[in-house]
C-alpha cells in the first residue's frame, strides 16, 4: 500500500496528515509537534522526522509504507523549496538563508518531497475539497488572514512561476477607485505598492486602511477609542453581530475581492472561485453574506460565465498539510505504472 504524508512547517508548529492512493484522509483535524525553527534547519529537520513518527503511530500506519512526503512553509522560497537568500520572518535563524528545506528533508527521511509555499498548498486542499482528483479543472483561491495569500491552479496543476511568487494573490493591484465606500482613500500595503488586493483585503488592511478610515466617521464608536491594532482583530465579531461600521468594513473587502475575481474571471476563465482564511471563520450565514457581497462588488459578467460559482474553502488548520500531501500524491501516482494509479492493494 502506498501512503503519502504532508508535512505542515510553520515558525512554531509542525502540522502533520496521511493520505493514500485513494485519496482517503488517515487523521482528522490537527496533529501537531512543536517546530522549533527558530532553533537553525537541523534541529528542525530532526523535529520535523520525530514528529512525522509519532503522527505515523497516531494514524495507524508503518512509516515503511509512506513512499513520498510533501512539504509546506511559508514563503518567499523557490518553486523548488528553496528560502529566500533575504530571509523570512517565520524562519529568522541564520541557518534558514538560502536553505534547501525540500532538499533537505528528502535527504533527511530518505523519500522524495514535493514543496508548496503554504499559500499555494492551502489553495491545493480548497481545489481538492471541492473537485476532488479530477485533474482538469481551474480554480482561484483567496485565504484572508493577517496578509491575503492563495493560489491558481489551472488544470489539475498548481501555478508555481518561474521564481515561486506564482499566486502571491495580495500583490495584484484592483480598480479600488470605483469602491465609492472609500472615496479619497489611498490604501497602503506593507510591500509598498497603493491599492493592491492585500491593502484592501486582509486583517493588516483594516489595521493600517479600512478601520482608520472609517473612525473618522464614526469618532463615537467603541473601536475608535482604542489602539487600531487592537480594534482591528474587533472587525469581523463585531460585522457578524450587525455593528454598521464593521459590516461597512467587511462590505469594502468583499468588493474589492469583488474587482480581483473579476480579473481572475477574464484571465482564467475558471471553474470556481475559492474564499477561506479567518476572515470567513464565522457562522454560514455571515459567510452568505459576504459572498453575495463579493458578487456585488464585480462587474457585469458575460452571461455564459455569471454563474461562476463562489466558495467558501473548508477545514481552515489542516488546509496547508493537506494540500502539501495532495502535491505528494500526484508526484506518487505519476510514477506509478499505467492504470494502478487509485489502487490501494
Ligand atoms: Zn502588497
Amino acid at each position: 500500500m502506498t501512503l503519502v504524508a504532508g508535512i505542515d512547517l510553520g515558525g512554531t508548529a509542525i502540522n502533520y496528515t496521511f493520505i493514500d492512493a485513494s485519496s482517503r484522509w488517515l487523521i482528522d483535524g490537527l496533529c501537531e509537534h512543536p517546530a522549533r525553527a527558530k532553533d537553525g534547519p537541523e534541529i528542525c529537520l530532526e523535529q520535523i522526522a520525530g514528529g512525522l513518527e509519532i503522527a505515523a503511530v497516531r494514524a495507524g500506519i508503518r512509516l515503511d509504507d509512506v513512499g513520498a512526503v510533501g512539504l509546506d512553509t511559508p514563503g518567499p522560497a523557490t518553486a523548488d523549496g528553496v528560502l529566500s537568500a533575504e530571509g523570512s520572518t517565520n524562519f529568522a535563524h541564520q541557518g534558514w538563508v538560502g536553505y534547501d528545506v525540500r532538499g533537505a528533508l528528502a535527504a533527511r527521511l530518505g523519500r522524495p518531497v514535493t514543496y508548496l509555499n503554504d499559500g499555494n498548498a492551502g489553495a491545493l486542499w480548497g481545489h481538492f475539497a471541492i473537485f476532488g482528483a479530477e485533474r482538469a479543472a481551474t480554480s482561484v483561491s483567496t485565504i484572508i488572514g493577517t496578509g491575503l495569500g492563495g493560489g491558481v491552479i489551472v488544470e489539475g496543476s498548481v501555478v508555481k512561476g518561474r521564481k515561486g511568487f506564482g499566486g502571491e494573490l495580495g500583490h495584484v493591484l484592483v480598480p479600488y477607485q470605483g469602491i465609492t465606500a472609500i472615496a479619497g482613500l489611498t490604501p497602503q500595503c506593507n510591500c509598498g505598492r497603493t491599492g493592491d488586493l492585500e491593502s484592501l483585503c486582509s486583517l493588516t488592511a483594516i489595521g493600517k486602511n479600512l478601520l482608520p478610515y472609517f473612525r473618522r466617521r464614526y469618532p463615537e464608536h467603541e473601536l475608535a477609542k482604542m489602539p487600531v491594532d487592537q480594534a482591528a482583530k474587533l472587525v469581523r465579531g463585531r460585522a457578524e453581530r450587525g455593528d454598521a461600521m464593521c459590516i461597512e468594513i467587511f462590505r469594502v473587502q468583499a468588493h474589492a475581492l469583488g474587482l480581483f475575481f473579476d480579473e481572475m474571471v477574464n484571465t482564467f476563465d475558471p471553474d470556481a472561485l475559492i474564499v477561506g482564511g479567518g476572515a470567513l471563520e464565522t457562522g454560514p450565514a455571515f459567510q452568505r453574506w459576504f459572498i453575495d457581497e463579493i458578487r456585488l462588488g464585480m462587474p457585469a459578467q458575460r452571461t455564459e460565465q455569471a454563474d461562476i460559482p463562489i466558495h467558501v474553502m473548508p477545514n481552515g488548520d489542516a488546509a496547508g498539510a493537506r494540500g502539501a500531501a495532495i502535491e505528494a500524491l500526484r508526484l506518487v501516482q505519476k510514477n506509478l505504472p499505467a492504470g494502478t494509479a487509485g489502487a490501494s492493494a
